[in-house]
């Protein structure tokens, strides 16, 4: 053999030897053929297919007891299928066994905390918090979920604390230390805070437009950052920012109602002007300092800050109507708060609320055919009113025109499309209330901010 022939030889060898093995190692490396039952629960789970990733997860299970990931998906998938007990059961399990890595200690507290918050039971589920923050303080998720259990339980303080130190680092993340909600044109009241950097639309009547779920200070505020910045990823990034400033705000107002009901008056009064010089469009807010004004004695004061709302934001001045009408009887001028709702019709010749407000004070000094003539502009300009009719109604009948009134009562019975008045409902579960509220007692989201 000549050397070239050897050396092919000597190469044959070599790749044959190479080759068979890396087939034997193949063989080894790749055991099990197909997916593992595991592999199959997951994918069955993508496909919304549960009944089956139940079955896989089980096998999963019990071929492999030591790996968690399987149990604490059954625990997901038991929980989902409202079985509370097993679900608690599987995860504290999971939760309770030492040598795990601290990734798995976080995601069996982060289905603990799902699973107490499922309960109700919202102390329990802070906890979970709490340990996932010692793992890792960062833990974005954490933090947010944080923020809605302190709500949730009530915690004002704590949960204004929490959502700050958020809302400052994304301040600081995405450069929006300059980003401001606007102060209201008139309701000023808290020198001590700059807001040059915002420029306040001028336009008196931008907030007219106010319908039953938007909030005024909304459109406001979406306008002046309009203005502020033109960049849409900024826009969006501050858009967010602003959502969290209105919702810091009403913790703080939140607080100082609970303060108030503890008679810890300074504190409230405190906490509730803190909440305006966050949000000058906070609208319980301005309430609320009334009504502080109110127990202590100054009702001149609570006369002014509720009067200048009612004209400020005039499509919502009836949130006010009562508590003007009660202190101004108290100081024995109840003649002016007729003034007030000239005022508030001369700004807004729509507000109905006002209307009725006027007419009722027309029918208390006897003066029905005014409050009829009132109610009567409303049915001009909206001819399929309930709320004229059945006002209207009322004052026929107690001028005994009887005509008058049942043919205003057939008139109702043709009237078409949904009839009820004043209703509140949220925006994100659809609750209703016959009552203004700032957070829905249902779903726990804060009213008028999810449109932003
Ligand atoms: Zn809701």
């Amino acid at each position: 053999m000549d050397a070239l022939t050897s050396l092919i030889v000597i190469l044959f060898i070599v790749l044959c030897v190479f080759l068979g093995i890396r087939l034997m190692l193949g063989r080894d490396s790749k055991k099990p053929q197909g997916p593992t039952p595991y592999q199959e629960a997951l994918h069955a789970l993508i496909d919304g297919q549960n009944d089956l990733a139940f079955q896989k997860l089980k096998e999963a299970i019990a071929a492999d007891y030591d790996n968690v990931d399987p149990l604490i998906r059954l625990g997901n998938l038991l929980r989902s299928r409202n079985h509370m007990d097993q679900a608690l059961r599987i995860h504290q399990d999971v939760a309770a066994r030492s040598g795990l890595p601290k990734f798995q200690y976080a995601d069996v507290y982060r289905q603990l905390c799902l699973d107490y918050e499922k309960l109700g039971n919202h102390p329990k589920a802070l906890e979970m918090i709490d340990r996932i923050l010692q793992i890792e303080p960062g833990h974005s998720w954490a933090r947010r979920k944080q923020v809605k259990l302190f709500e949730k339980n009530r915690q004002w303080l704590e949960a204004f604390n929490a959502l700050k130190s958020l809302v400052e680092e994304f301040k600081i993340k995405y450069q929006l230390q300059d980003v401001v909600l606007p102060v209201s044109p008139t309701l000023a009241p808290l020198p001590e805070t700059k807001r040059e950097s915002m420029p306040v639309s001028t336009a008196e009547d931008d907030y007219l437009s106010y319908n039953e779920v938007s909030m005024p200070y909304e459109k406001r505020a979406t306008e002046s950052l309009t203005a502020a910045s033109a960049a849409a990823p900024k826009n969006a990034k501050a858009r967010e920012l602003l959502k969290a400033l209105r919702i810091l705000a009403l913790h703080k107002t939140m607080l100082g109602l609970d303060l108030m009901e503890k008679n810890r008056l300074d504190e409230a009064r405190s906490s509730f002007e803190e909440a305006l010089s966050i949000d000058g469009y906070c609208v319980p807010a301005y309430l609320y300092l009334g009504d502080y004004y109110r127990v202590t004695g100054r009702s001149e004061d609570a006369v002014e800050i509720w009067g200048k709302f009612a004209e400020t934001m005039p499509d919502i001045s009836h949130y006010v109507f009562n508590r003007l009408e009660d202190v101004l009887y108290e100081l024995g001028s109840f003649d002016s708060i007729e003034g007030l709702y000239e005022t508030i019709l001369a700004l807004n010749p729509d507000n109905r609320r006002a209307i009725y407000a006027l007419a009722a004070i027309y029918e208390k000094r006897g003066d029905l055919n005014g409050a009829i003539n009132l109610v009567q502009s409303i049915l001009e300009k909206f001819p399929d009113s309930l709320g004229a009719r059945q006002h209207l109604i009322s004052y026929y009948h107690k001028l005994n025109d009887s005509r008058k009134a049942v043919q205003l009562a057939l008139e109702i019975s043709g009237l078409k499309g949904p009839q009820r008045r004043d209703m509140h409902k949220c925006t994100e579960c659809g609750y209703e209330s016959p009552v203004p509220f700032w957070q829905c007692p249902e779903c726990y989201a804060w009213r008028g901010l999810n449109d932003v």
